[in-house]
């Protein structure tokens, strides 16, 4: 069994270390200088010094969202130390540290960059450039784990009137620090984390910052006195001027998306048959399958989840199934399968761009992984506490990262500090 691995980020890093531990051969494809995908920071933007686009959206300063207690992996968790939430550098750390653990770095490929993927004779033949040389090289695969992100293909939206502003107009992809907004009149678009927090960061420089969201909830955090919430754009009257759905209008130098990713896979050859939809990929079983070539499979997909807890969860999984040490329903059951599950999200008012999202639905989904596979489930208290600290993110942005816990047993956890 030969498995090649696209990305060394969390979840290639995951799939990397459970199929080496079952004896396979593999190779791991990493288009960037070093292993650890959104978590290296670079001041690139757009292209590379080799001219091939810039991966990461890190930014300076970013902290993460989640406490150190919830982003390690299961058997594998964040060195113990005085705080909850980490920098974006003791990630990196903490990913380094788990690939030299689990030996990994001799796998991985760096400054390599899959071009296509497509499926030759009952095998994947991925093509790939190595970028400092230009050199093209192909290899064969038995198997194929796609573990490349779903944050690199920014989607910004377009405003009526937009062509008549003057200032700069950016995707939250491109922001590296708050410095160049210094003084200015900042428009962010969006109330996901990323919107939510660039705001905080802008403020600490701009003149004043509006942020603008679609949100049916009131944002409750108290942000400092020169931030002020609006609701979602009507459209842009001239060089500067804004105006908001409830008629009031703004003027700005600047205007930053933080309105989201598309799921990009510029590598899968049509062949590949592998569709996408407002962000809903086709066809995949367990939002990871490749329902009618299961030697393809996807890793990190589902989103609002307990990261990198799920990509190893199912990494275990799709390892058992290549063993042989557990085996796929058949074509027809999975399709059955995934479409009564989209079903059920349509229910429950899922949009399309929402059917790989877990967020309410992630124990039951963690739960069905490790029980059809056998392994040990994600422990319900880190979906508990991933949860209270969204809760958190939402209520009191401007301090929730001062809270600690500590995790006390599979249901439990206690706040240590704040
Ligand atoms: P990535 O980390 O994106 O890694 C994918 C890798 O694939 C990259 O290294 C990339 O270079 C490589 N790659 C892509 N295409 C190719 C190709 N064609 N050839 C070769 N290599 C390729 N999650 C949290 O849990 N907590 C947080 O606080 C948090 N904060 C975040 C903040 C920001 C700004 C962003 C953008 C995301 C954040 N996330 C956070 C989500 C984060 O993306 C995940 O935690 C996790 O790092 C995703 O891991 P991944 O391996 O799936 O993808």
């Amino acid at each position: 069994m030969r498995v090649g691995i696209i990305g060394a980020g969390a979840a290639g890093l995951a799939a990397a270390r459970h199929v080496s531990s079952y004896g396979f051969d593999l190779d791991v494809f990493e288009m960037g200088a070093q292993l650890g995908g959104t978590w290296v920071y670079t001041d690139d933007v757009g292209k590379d010094r080799y001219g091939y686009p810039v991966y990461s959206a890190m930014y300076k300063g970013l902290r993460t969202n989640l406490p150190k207690e919830v982003m390690g992996y299961p058997d594998f968790p964040i060195p113990e130390q005085k705080k909850s939430y980490l920098t974006q550098a003791e990630i990196l750390d903490f990913l380094n540290l788990y690939a030299e653990n689990f030996g990994l770095k001799k796998y991985i490929k760096c400054n390599t960059m899959v071009m296509d993927v497509r499926p030759v004779d009952n095998q994947w033949k991925i093509t790939c450039v190595d970028k400092p040389t230009g050199q093209i090289f192909v290899n064969l695969y038995d198997s194929v784990m796609i573990c490349n992100g779903h944050y690199n293909d920014p989607i910004t939206p377009s405003i009526p009137g937009q062509e008549l502003f003057a200032g700069t107009i950016e995707h939250s992809h491109n922001y590296r620090d708050p410095e160049r907004f210094r003084g200015q009149k900042v428009l962010v678009v969006g109330a996901g984390p990323s919107g939510l927090d660039l705001t905080l960061h802008i403020s600490s420089v701009a003149d004043y910052v509006v942020l603008s969201h679609r949100v049916a909830e009131p944002i409750k955090t108290q942000y400092p006195a020169n931030v002020e919430i609006r609701p979602d754009i009507k459209r842009i009257l001239d060089f500067d001027k804004v105006e908001f759905i409830d008629g009031t209008c703004c003027g700005f130098n600047a205007i930053l998306f933080c309105t989201g990713y598309r799921y990009s896979f510029p590598f899968l050859h049509d062949s590949c048959e592998i569709s996408i939809d407002d962000n809903h990929i086709q066809p995949l079983y367990k939002h990871m399958i490749h329902i009618d070539k299961p030697t393809m499979c996807f890793i990190g997909i589902p989103f609002n989840v307990c990261t990198f807890q799920m990509f190893d969860l199912q990494a275990r999984y799709y390892c058992k199934y290549l063993n042989g040490l557990m085996s796929l329903p058949s074509a027809e059951e999975m399709r059955v399968h995934t479409q009564e599950d989209m079903e059920n999200r349509q229910a429950k008012g899922y949009t399309k761009r929402q059917m790989h999202m877990m967020g309410p639905d992630q124990q039951s989904y963690y739960n069905e992984l490790a029980h059809d596979a056998n392994t040990a489930p994600i422990p319900p208290v880190l979906v508990k506490l991933r949860d209270l600290s969204v809760k958190r993110l939402y209520d009191d942005l401007v301090n929730f990262r001062e809270d600690q816990y500590k995790i006390l047993d599979e249901q439990n956890f206690v706040k240590v500090s704040n």
